[in-house]
């Protein structure tokens, strides 16, 4: 009763409560926090938006999910939906990160806190905290399980010996999200020597960002680049297609949709390398069937439990846990962020990664 009636009375947060002691602990219970997610497209938004809204109301939060469709207006109404509802906390996983600075600048004034979730918002200096997997690894990750498919390297990561040359085709993701540079870098770190020395041909030579991005992260689009890739560069069939860095499961979707199409059969020795993230169920299952080589599993629950760690933080005016201060510049501050471990998931270790640790069913996965 305590804590409702703290919270019930809109003192904000401002010396309401005293950091390192306990008494700070009922302050703000049953606060409103917004939570903002891109889309239902992508699975992984889906677990992540239900994680964080389970984890806050059993903190006993109250909260208020929205979905924006993947619409850059829609996402930013809802959001002052939130504010105006009266949310003293937003957890913001951006569509176009850098589109919402009227809305960070409304919460600033509002005294509302604001933690990035997952992809960082750029452009504005309201933004609190930023939580999120680390990005360039990803990338590191998605390359290196390329060249672990290709037979550059074995299982351990070491080199096999074999020397190439392997023809792949670079994707990259959407130029709206901060995180697709961070991808794209963390892979050409990787990728970039080897396409100098020639043991990786990209037979296109389309390389930079701009020429790779998916705008969106739309599927469609990723197929119609593939589809346009397959008959400009390997049409003639001297050729070989051995592998496409793939940064989202879904982009391999569409890449696979326009191999098949293209007349490419999985499971026969012409059939590329492909990677993936997010560790979507449907994509999985491909990694088990053999059409998909690689995903990038995201713990969701693990990202949800640190947004919610840090929101309470901020709710109780103690300073969240932090693991990097240095890494992600918005163009107006360094956000300081909580940095949490990728994982690379193949047909080898899907069962331990995603089964034993409880994230999936292994009905899920049938
Ligand atoms: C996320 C990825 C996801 C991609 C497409 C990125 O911001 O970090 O996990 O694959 O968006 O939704």
């Amino acid at each position: 009763a305590l804590a409702l009636s703290i919270s019930a009375c809109s003192a904000g947060r401002g010396g309401t409560a005293d950091p390192g002691s306990s008494a700070g602990a009922g302050v703000n219970k049953g606060a409103l926090v917004g939570i903002a997610m891109p889309t239902k497209v992508d699975q992984r938004w889906i677990q992540d938006g239900d994680n964080v809204k389970k984890y806050l109301q059993d903190a006993g939060y109250k909260t208020d999910l929205e979905y924006a469709n993947n619409d850059i207006p829609t996402q930013g109404q809802q959001i002052e939906a939130m504010i105006t509802k009266g949310a003293k906390v937003l957890i913001i996983a951006s569509i176009d990160g850098g589109s919402l600075s009227q809305q960070l600048d409304d919460a600033k004034a509002a005294g509302i806190k604001v933690i990035s979730y997952d992809r960082l918002l750029t452009g504005d200096a309201n933004v609190d905290y930023y939580a999120t997997f680390d990005n360039f690894k990803v990338g590191v990750l998605q390359a290196n399980s390329l060249l672990t498919g290709l037979g550059y390297l074995d299982d351990s990561g070491a080199k096999t010996g074999k020397t190439g040359p392997w023809h792949i085709e670079i994707f990259a993701g959407s130029p709206t999200d901060n995180n697709a540079t961070f991808f794209y870098n963390g892979a050409m770190s990787i990728l970039k020597p080897l396409i100098a020395d020639g043991t990786l041909v990209v037979t296109s030579g389309q390389t930079a960002f701009n020429q790779t991005a998916i705008q969106g992260w739309d599927p469609a689009t990723a197929k119609k680049r593939m589809d346009d890739l397959l008959a400009k560069s390997y049409s003639t069939g001297s050729t070989k297609l051995d592998g496409i860095l793939s940064p989202y499961d879904g982009l391999s979707d569409g890449i696979i949709a326009a191999l098949e199409s293209g007349g490419y059969k999985v499971g026969a020795s012409t059939w590329p390398v492909i990677t993936g993230q997010d560790a979507e169920v449907a994509s999985v299952k491909q990694i088990i069937a053999g059409s998909q080589y690689s995903t990038i599993f995201k713990d969701t629950r693990n990202l949800a439990k640190q947004a919610v760690a840090m929101t309470e933080a901020l709710l109780q005016d103690k300073k969240p846990e932090v693991n990097d201060t240095k890494s992600y510049d918005n163009g107006k501050k360094i956000v300081p962020t909580y940095l949490l471990p990728p994982l690379v998931v193949t047909v080898a270790n899907y069962q331990k990664a995603l089964i034993d640790s409880g994230y999936y069913t292994a009905a899920d996965l049938k």
